[in-house]
């Protein structure tokens, strides 16, 4: 074996997770290692050439709150910016961009060149080097060794890789990228669970075979609303995607061909994601509705390959061919590439303490789809962790967890190493029982001071931190300290209770209709403030009421934390929740209320609900006993 140089961290695998801890356990002053079969793909997106989303959108401006990459480098791609849920409350409002995939692995590979401390290898991570139940290095196919005091697994769907394409099978991490096979053999030798998932992709089409000029186009939104706090203009040209529908003979072909699909011909055991189906799953669930919908995204300015978003399957490719025959604006379109399934290994998180290290063998972190979870952004965000974690492991720092009440980078640590997997996890608001706090506008108030104490923020971002939350203070404290009568606020036309009650203009900013600009014809000292700065404290006051209840119902629900929830409970008879968190408390038993409370979909709200039906029920047995 021949010993190369010594690293505080290694950091395994290049992708959002790998680039993730790279970066951020190099911020924090480790000598960092990012090992990677091809540093050409550090950065590639292996499906939708797409960024953020509900949920997911929260997670990049968490990540960008910590002074990762993701937001950054998403500003830098994005072609086609977009809101998703403008209409709803601001809390569940998705960032989300469609990304230019050459522009979005340059960025993210600039960055991490310009990162100090922090040295990218090329190869293949074949074992782990292990002193008694600690890591001490790792070993590379062609024989090197590396020292170090902590690794980050981040290998995503590399462990024992394997594609299918109707009855084709291909071992691989990626299509043409081998799969990692020596890793999988290791994690077992050290007892770890490994269990297998599955997820899929559409085939790529020829942008030139598409009749772009009969389809509906959906357009970037006028305004950009960034993931980066750093970001203040749009650095790509936007464009437009096309929209179209499945037909009922693209559902025929597909019902003819169903025992081709190799999922469907039972040769593939991983469980998928349930909310990303294949195109073959939707026609089974799904087979009654007329049609389902397809985003047709370029993955580029200068590519001519586009994304069919709906459409991922593992069909055999000639009957791929034949589906985009009866497809609007699809019939002459050429595959580039063919869409299919891909199965490989994840580790059980609950073999994870909430710092995603090992609790089996010290040093030893994972993060991103590795631990059962599927896309991007979640990836991304424990990569942050985790390479944070190995970072102070290194150093004999103790390690940092975060709250679930704080971001959805808690929750979704918390969900995983409390409840693990049993199909690939993705975020969504309602895994969130503080979503109501929890909102993207504020994730840098949120998390900045916390980076800043962890080390991880650099000195520009602290800069724009300390300005832009300056701005908001004196905004807050100025719109606070103005105040008017119902009757003086109705001689400017507000519409307010005639209770003879002083109202703030913060008070006021909660109001439907009224911002800061119409209270600037009361207040002129209102219109000095800037557009984004007021945008926030807008927000801010609208979910101001709302929080001072969330947190009355968080306090109540820390003191009932630990109340035993009884055996034979009926959640059925809990009135005022719904169907589906009913049927999920019958399917789950939660033995307390703490149990309860981690179930994806609850509320502090319906959570109060759960224990006003559990005393009730105490009640109704001492009644019955006296
Ligand atoms: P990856 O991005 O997979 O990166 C893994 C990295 O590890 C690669 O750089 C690889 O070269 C490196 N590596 C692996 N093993 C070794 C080793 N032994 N030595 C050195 N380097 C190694 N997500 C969604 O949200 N929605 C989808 O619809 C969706 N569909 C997908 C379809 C396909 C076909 C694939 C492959 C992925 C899909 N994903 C989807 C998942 C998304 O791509 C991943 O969740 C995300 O990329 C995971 O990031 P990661 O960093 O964990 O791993």
């Amino acid at each position: 074996m021949q010993s190369l140089d010594r690293f505080d961290v290694i950091v395994v695998g290049g992708g959002h997770a790998g680039c993730e801890a790279a970066a951020a356990s190099a911020r924090v002053g480790a000598k960092t290692a990012l090992i990677t079969h091809r540093a050409e793909t550090i950065g590639v997106m292996s499906c939708n050439p797409a960024i953020g989303g509900l949920g997911k959108g929260h997670l990049v401006r968490e990540i960008d709150a910590l002074d990762g990459l993701m937001g950054r480098a998403a500003d830098m791609a994005g072609i086609q910016f977009r809101l998703l849920n403008r209409n709803k409350g601001p809390a569940v409002r998705g960032p989300r961009t469609q990304a230019d995939r050459a522009l979005y692995r340059f960025a993210i590979q600039g960055m991490l060149r310009e990162q100090d401390g922090l040295t990218i290898v090329e190869g293949e991570v074949e074992d782990l080097i292990p002193d008694g139940k600690r890591v001490t290095g790792v070993v590379l196919a062609d024989g090197r060794t590396l020292g170090c005091a902590s690794v980050v697994l981040t290998t995503g769907t590399f462990l024992r890789g394997l594609i299918h394409i109707g009855e084709t099978r291909i071992p691989a991490g990626r299509l043409a990228e081998a799969p990692a096979l020596g890793l999988s053999a290791t994690l077992e030798r050290f007892g770890f669970v490994l269990g297998r998932l599955k997820t899929g992709t559409p085939a790529r089409l020829d942008t030139r075979s598409i009749d772009w000029a009969s389809l509906e186009m959906q357009a970037a939104d006028e305004e950009p609303y960034f993931f980066s706090l750093m970001t203040d203009k749009v650095h790509a040209r936007q464009i437009a995607c096309g929209i179209t529908r499945t037909t009922p003979g693209t559902h025929e072909i597909i019902r003819a061909n169903l025992h081709k699909s190799a999922m469907y011909s039972g040769s593939i055991k991983g469980v998928g994601p349930r909310y990303c189906p294949s195109i073959e799953d939707k026609i089974v669930k799904f087979g009654d509705r007329d049609g389902h919908q397809i985003f047709l995204e370029p993955e580029g300015l200068d590519d001519i390959s586009v994304y069919p978003n709906g459409v991922s399957t593992s069909l055999p490719e000639e009957v791929q061919a034949q589906i985009y025959a009866t497809i609007p604006g699809l019939e002459k379109s050429v595959m580039l590439r063919p869409g299919y399934a891909i199965e490989y290994d994840h580790v059980d998180p609950r073999e994870l303490d909430q710092s995603l290290e090992t609790k089996r063998i010290s040093g030893l972190f994972l993060a991103g789809q590795i631990n059962g979870t599927t896309g991007y952004e979640e990836a991304g965000a424990q990569g942050l962790w985790a390479g944070l974690n190995a970072a102070r492991r290194a150093s004999g720092a103790t390690s940092v967890t975060i709250s679930r009440a704080d971001s959805y980078l808690g929750v979704m640590i918390d969900d995983l190493t409390s409840n693990g997997v049993s199909e690939p996890y993705r975020m969504f608001t309602s895994r969130a029982e503080f979503r109501l706090s929890l909102r993207a506008d504020n994730a840098d108030a949120r998390l900045t001071p916390l980076g800043e104490r962890l080390g991880l923020i650099g000195r520009e971002r602290s800069v724009k931190y300390r300005d832009v939350s300056t701005s908001l203070d004196e905004a807050r404290v100025l719109a606070c300290s103005l105040s008017a009568t119902p009757t003086e606020a109705e001689a400017f036309g507000l519409k307010v209770n005639k209770d003879g009650q002083r109202r703030s203009a913060f008070n006021l900013l909660a109001y439907p209709e009224v911002n800061v600009i119409s209270l600037s014809v009361i207040w002129p000292q209102l219109a000095d403030i800037d557009a984004k700065t007021a945008e926030r404290l807008e927000i801010e006051a609208q979910y101001h009421v709302y929080l001072q209840r969330q947190s009355a119902s968080a306090a109540m629900l820390r003191r009932e934390e630990e109340r035993l929830i009884p055996s034979d409970m009926d959640f059925s008879d809990v009135s005022g929740i719904s169907n589906e968190l009913k049927q999920k408390l019958a399917l789950r038993m939660p033995k307390s209320v703490s149990e309860a409370q981690k179930i994806d979909g609850m509320t502090p709200a319906a959570l109060s609900l759960v224990l006003l039906s559990i005393r009730q029920r105490f009640k109704n047995q001492l009644r019955g006993a006296a």
